[in-house]
């Protein structure tokens, strides 16, 4: 076993604070990854605070994991040491449901195994995520990160960047289309990159009036302060897409009447639960849906999108020692656009 630093939230109610994990030597067909840099994520916080239930602590979150090859088990053909990589928010699941086969290992129907939070499949041990400085990962569920993105700004792409890209393309998003993302955080901004690079017209929505500029910046066209409640009636019908990325209850009534007839709107943020009213989506044929992640093909699909595309996270890297205040400022929407661990310098301590 290998001796691990890492930052742990040892409660629910607890701050994260130094820790150390075991990991590890690799197995025939895993690798242990150096890690550099690692996300912040908003489902972080949720879990870490276990708003979502059955949390399993001590966690050491973190699944946009970035790092290099170290060592590699015996069998393993795909991955040779010093590769760059990443890690996203599962490291297995069960390969033989119909969902694994259909390469949508989200979907597993006997669950994925979450990068932390869950449970290794067989020996039930807790996992632990990227706030550390190695994991050992099997090799079916690692990414190749392409040249050309720097690798901080890469992080975000191993959540961020797959769970907004996966529904634009699942529902089919077009060149021309209108398309709106509610809340600009770390997905929000990956949403408005993203969808501007596939061509729609990307109108933001948000309830902080200074993101205007910020908005712009990234690729809208158009911004909208929410705090009006005058605007939903304004831009009644005007949306064929809406993305919903925020990550605290809000009311889904009022935005779907912003979609078009026919349009869709589909929810990634995951606050707690709030009302549905039938007639917001019987009026003019519009539909609901939700989406989680995207599977590791897809994922890899993402990746060398962004390239060619020149699309990356906007990132304020923090040494592991601010991980308290950084959950602070995202909590109050101050995060331009996402965090991103400098796990390297964790690793020199
Ligand atoms: P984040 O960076 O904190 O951004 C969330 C944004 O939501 C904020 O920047 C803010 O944007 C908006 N917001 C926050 N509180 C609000 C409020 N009270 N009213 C209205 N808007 C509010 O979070 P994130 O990392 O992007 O994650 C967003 C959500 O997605 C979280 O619930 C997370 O767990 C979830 N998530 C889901 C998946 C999935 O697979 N479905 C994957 C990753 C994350 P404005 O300031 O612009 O309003
Ligand atoms: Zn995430
Ligand atoms: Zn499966």
């Amino acid at each position: 076993m290998l001796d691990t630093p890492a930052y742990a939230a040892e409660a629910a109610k607890a701050p994260l604070g130094p820790s150390s994990i075991q990991r590890r030597e690799p197995g025939p067909r895993e690798v242990l990854i150096d890690i550099l840099y690692c996300g912040v994520c908003h489902s972080d916080i949720h879990q870490a605070r276990d708003e979502w239930g059955d949390a399993i602590f001590p966690m050491v979150p973190g699944h946009e994991i970035i790092g290099r090859i170290a060592r590699v088990g015996g069998e393993v053909q795909r991955w040779k040491l010093g590769d760059t990589v990443g890690v996203g928010c599962f490291v297995d699941s069960c390969r033989d449901c119909e969902a694994c086969k259909a390469g949508e290992q989200q979907y597993c129907a006997n669950g994925m195994t979450l990068t932390y939070n869950g449970r290794e499949r067989g020996s039930q041990a807790p996992t632990h995520g990227g706030y550390s400085t190695r994991i050992t990962v099997d090799q079916d569920y690692v990414l190749r990160v392409p040249e050309g993105i720097p690798l901080e700004r890469a992080a975000p792409l191993l959540c961020a960047g797959i769970t907004t890209y996966s529904p634009l393309k699942h529902f089919g998003l077009k060149q021309g289309d209108a398309l709106a993302v509610v809340g600009l955080g770390g997905l929000g901004h990956m949403a408005v990159k993203i969808g501007a690079a596939m061509g729609a017209r990307v109108t933001v929505l948000s309830h902080s009036p200074g993101k205007r500029e910020d908005a712009l910046a990234l690729g809208a066209s158009d911004f909208i302060a929410t705090r009006d409640p005058a605007v939903f009636s304004e831009h009644k019908g005007r949306f064929d897409m809406i993305l919903d990325t925020v990550s605290a209850a809000h009311d889904y009534n009022a935005y779907l009447g912003l979609l078009r007839r026919d349009g869709t709107m589909v929810l990634v943020g995951v606050p707690e639960p709030s009302d549905l009213a039938a007639i917001a989506l019987i009026g003019q044929r519009k539909r609901l849906a939700g989406s989680l992640i995207g599977g590791i093909q897809e994922t890899q699909e993402m990746l060398d999108f962004c390239a060619a595309h020149q699309v990356a996270a906007d990132v304020e890297v923090i040494d592991i020692a601010d991980i308290n205040t950084a959950y602070e400022r995202m909590l109050r929407s101050d995060v331009r656009y996402r965090f991103v661990i400098d796990i390297a310098s964790l690793a020199a301590r």
